[in-house]
């Protein structure tokens, strides 16, 4: 059977984004909503982001020549005014990542749109634009949520991975990610005895990230590297990344691209191709009978 890879822009093989996302203070304040503890150690090091890591991230890519997507949950830029400004400042594209960075388990659907209109409402009043991209945090989604999202007008969702190049699922444009290539599964380490493992080192990840662009290139990948600030803005792993990021943009047959501009290039090209559907409803249909979902 012919299966052609997936067709990039200028003949170009595969594709390269660097996605970030801006966490910082929010999963910390999701998690302790009910009452904040007085304990200082995880929190500092989230603070770490905007404080250095963000800024160490921004120097890098530009010294690498591209542009990132940046997932801002909308409490950081409330918290920090400086973050969007300096991001569209800089020519990035700034995407939605919820208010509190609400995990989908515990967020109902009305919850979710909520945070949904606050969090346009904070990007409309600092930088005024509306942004065309979502990222769910931790990369969970429902049929309720790209429902909403599309009822919005927002282009695309950048969270799930049911193809390793755009689609759409639900009539709504998906730039998929990938945990292989997230930095939190390697480096997040809280301490206190809570992490199953030390955090890896970052010559070790970047050698692991270089195969998988490698071997991504013969079916057309679209390498989606994610990174966040408090962890990846770190000596090592900074220093890792643009040893990464040099080497594939030195590539002749690699676009890289933000995530909207991908999801531009999928609508105006790939339309009808790659198409998706979330279809719960039929896959019930195969449960015994009885079986409520
Ligand atoms: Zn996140």
């Amino acid at each position: 059977m012919d299966r052609p890879a997936y067709s990039w822009p200028m003949g170009k093989r595969s594709a390269l984004c660097f996605s970030v996302d801006v966490d910082a203070e929010a999963p910390w304040l999701w998690q302790n909503r009910a009452g904040l503890p007085p304990t200082l150690g995880q929190l500092e090091q989230r603070r770490f982001g905007p404080r250095e890591g963000l800024w160490r991230i921004l120097d890098m890519l530009d010294r690498v020549g591209i542009k990132g997507s940046f997932y801002v949950p909308s409490v950081v830029a409330e918290l920090h005014p400086d973050i969007l400004p300096a991001l569209v400042g800089r020519g990035h594209e700034v995407g939605l990542h919820g208010h509190l960075h609400e995990l989908v388990g515990d967020c109902p659907q009305d919850m979710f749109e909520a945070a949904l209109e606050r969090s346009l409402d904070v990007f409309r009043a600092q930088v005024g634009l509306r942004p065309v991209g979502f990222r769910s945090p931790a990369w969970e989604m429902t049929a309720g949520m790209l429902a909403a999202l599309k009822a919005r007008g927002i282009g695309y969702d950048s969270s799930l991975m049911g193809w390793d190049h755009p689609y759409d699922i639900d009539g709504l444009t998906e730039i998929p990610v990938q945990w292989q290539i997230d930095d939190a599964i390697f480096f997040k380490f809280f301490g206190g005895g809570a992490d199953k493992w030390p955090p890896a080192q970052a010559a070790q990840v970047g050698q692991g990230w270089l195969e998988e662009f490698e071997a991504g290139r013969a079916f057309g990948q679209l390498f989606m590297v994610t990174v966040h600030p408090w962890i990846s803005g770190r000596a090592q792993r900074l220093a890792m990344l643009e040893r990464l990021l040099s080497h594939i943009v030195a590539q002749s047959d690699v676009w890289a691209a933000t995530a909207a501009e991908i999801a531009d290039w999928h609508r105006t090209t790939h339309a009808g191709r790659f198409v998706a559907h979330s279809a719960l409803d039929d896959l019930a249909q195969h449960l015994p009978k009885g079986v409520a979902r």
